[in-house]
């Protein structure tokens, strides 16, 4: 058997990083030696949070666990996985329409690079987290405290 390090990319927005993709990562790296979370950026486009200050945030958020590293990316996620020396893709599905969409993902990703991705269902208490949720949330002046790790705070929602 292969003693070589497991590397995992968990490529993504994170626009905002909430606990669905928090419990994604707990969960992988028992499974995984490195996660490297990807937040992916539109060079035309802004976020709702400005890329480094994503990264930064998520970046503090895992001071402690060495096994996890975050970067930016801009590039096709096949090819920075590449750059990472990744051994997989991990993903998460909520619902029916997330499983479509990443099925199709998964096989586009796997044709380009021989990459298989790695998908984990939603825990059931996240299943309704996601990022665009918790933006519309902030726009009307809620708490989107509850939908982060703790510990994660970013400039606009303080
Ligand atoms: P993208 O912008 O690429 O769709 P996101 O930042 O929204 O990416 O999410 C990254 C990945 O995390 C996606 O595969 C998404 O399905 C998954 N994900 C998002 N929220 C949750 C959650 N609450 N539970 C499990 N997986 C999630």
């Amino acid at each position: 058997m292969s003693t070589q390090h497991k590397r995992v990319i968990f490529p993504g927005s994170f626009d905002p990083f909430t606990k669905g993709h928090a419990d994604l990562v707990e969960r992988c790296i028992q499974i995984f030696d490195y996660i490297v979370i990807a937040v992916g950026y539109n060079e035309n486009k802004d976020g709702w949070i400005p890329v480094q200050e994503r990264v930064d945030a998520i970046k503090m958020l895992y001071a402690n666990e060495p096994r996890v590293t975050v970067e930016s990316y801009s590039c096709l996620t096949v090819d920075f996985a590449k750059k990472c020396n990744a051994t997989a893709i991990l993903r998460g599905i909520r619902t029916v329409k997330d499983y479509e969409y990443e099925m199709q993902l998964a096989d586009v990703n796997k044709q380009l690079s021989g990459i298989d991705t790695l998908l984990f269902f939603a825990n059931p208490q996240y299943s309704s987290v996601s990022s665009s949720i918790v933006r519309e949330l902030a726009h009307f002046g809620k708490d989107i405290q509850p939908f982060l790790p703790e510990g994660l705070h970013y400039s606009k929602t303080k």
